[in-house]
């Protein structure tokens, strides 16, 4: 399924193709193109390297993209306002694929988490895995998507960041976990006179957080590519108001964020001073506090409509006092700003412990009175492990598993 997104990314003409064709038996044949997760110009591209008359390009993008993403079609069969010929030519050289979804769990609070598979680094390994969770509410529902297999950070409450990076995912891939949770979800029109995906009060997907495994601003291209068709009017129609951008405050990569993504953006912040978040986010140490909220500042489109979220971990006796609450509303005076207090969802193995509620609520307090609404984040899915920073893969907890067993074996022995 992606490597081959790889070649169509850097090279949209993709002339590995070319010549190849008549080799006979598919083991020999090139694997197709994946279309999801092309921007507008490189399916363009393709379609002028199969020989389309440049003015029929872009209405051909549209038919191709009402049927990928309006409709969630899964071959280019179904998308009869192109014609069979070119169908069948389009089939040749191209698929419309997804992760594979290897398991889907519910939670009894609704929650749903999916764990995917992705195409392997080389033919015949297994593919890494990503994990990405769907919560339901009053209202609105939130799709949490990944955007790295693992991650280079190492933020010490976080199981993510247990995991080294394995890679980042490409375009359709990020896209691709939207595209499966609609699949799942059954929120694809029934037939083609019903051409939009629902309205949006009815939908089951309303809003987006890229708050699953990895930093996405160090995925920065792929994510903003994803983040593009994902917000599209043609396309998957989320507003980019309904897209939150997750950051461990990669600083330089914000402004960028805010200019080419411009979806709204979230920090996770965890910490009230330098000396305290240097210890939970690593990268503070490269990027100080004071450089980040510069940075948050400066965020495009920044208003008292549109503010930054400060996410807050809430850790038993290391970031949890309420002088630690009273200095965060004072670092964040005049910033745009919501906090969001997340309890900390314990992993196997985790050097934390939640803050007690009543903590949290003497947190919350302080933080209430300085005029920030309802803060606290209600824990989802954790008995799938699908909660906040418990996403890992689960092929490398089985790996990690199966090497402490071959390691008391070898002792044993
Ligand atoms: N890498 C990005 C986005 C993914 S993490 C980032 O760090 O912002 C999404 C959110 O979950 C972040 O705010 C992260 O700090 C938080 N988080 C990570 N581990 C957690 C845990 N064990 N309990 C609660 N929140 C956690
Ligand atoms: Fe990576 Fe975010 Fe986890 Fe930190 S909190 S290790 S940046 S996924």
């Amino acid at each position: 399924m992606a490597p081959q997104l790889d070649i169509a990314r850097s090279n949209p003409n993709a002339p590995a193709l070319d010549g190849q064709e008549t080799g006979g038996a598919d083991a020999a044949r090139p694997r197709r193109i994946n279309v999801v997760g092309l921007t507008r110009a490189q399916l363009a591209d393709e379609l002028k390297a199969l020989g389309l008359p440049e003015k029929q390009i872009r209405m051909r993008v549209n038919q191709l993209w009402n049927g990928i993403y309006n409709r969630g079609l899964k071959s280019f069969e179904g998308i009869t306002s192109l014609s069979k010929e070119l169908r069948a030519q389009l089939n040749e050289r191209y698929e419309i694929a997804r992760p594979e979804v290897v398991e889907e769990l519910v939670s009894v609070d609704g929650t749903r988490k999916w764990l995917m598979r992705l195409a392997p680094e080389k033919p015949g390994m297994p593919g890494p895995e990503i994990e990405t969770v769907y919560i339901p509410e009053e209202g609105r529902g939130t799709l949490c998507i990944s955007s790295q297999v693992g991650c280079t950070l190492t933020c010490t409450f976080c199981h993510t960041g247990t995991q080294k990076l394995v890679r980042n995912l490409t375009p359709g891939e990020i896209v691709g976990q939207l595209l499966v949770a609609r699949d799942s979800l059954n929120e694809w029109p029934e037939s083609a006179d019903q051409p939009r995906i629902r309205n949006s009060d009815d939908r089951m997907v309303t809003n987006i957080v890229m708050m699953g495994m990895g930093e996405p601003l160090y995925n920065f291209e792929n994510v903003r590519d994803a983040l593009n068709i994902v917000s599209d009017g043609e396309g998957l129609q989320l507003s980019k108001r309904r897209i939150t951008l997750s950051t461990s405050g990669v600083v330089p990569e914000i402004p960028r964020a805010g200019e080419e993504i411009g979806c709204m953006l979230a920090i996770s912040l965890h910490a009230p001073n330098d000396e305290v978040r240097n210890q939970l986010v690593p990268l503070n140490k490269k990027y100080p506090i004071e450089e980040l909220l510069d940075a948050c500042r400066q965020y495009p489109g920044l208003r008292n409509a549109q503010r930054i979220t400060f996410e807050y971990v809430m850790l038993k006796d290391v970031n949890d006092s309420v002088e630690d609450a009273k200095a965060l509303v004072r670092l964040l005076k005049g910033i745009p700003a919501k906090i969001n207090l997340i309890p900390f969802n314990p992993w196997p193995g985790s050097p934390y412990e939640c803050s007690d509620w009543a903590q949290i609520e003497k947190f919350a307090d302080v933080v209430n009175r300085a005029g920030y609404a309802s803060p606290v984040r209600t824990p989802r899915g954790r008995d799938i492990m699908a909660a906040c920073g418990q996403l890992k893969s689960e092929t490398v907890k089985k790996r990690a598993s199966e090497k402490l067993k071959e390691r008391k074996e070898a002792a044993e022995a």
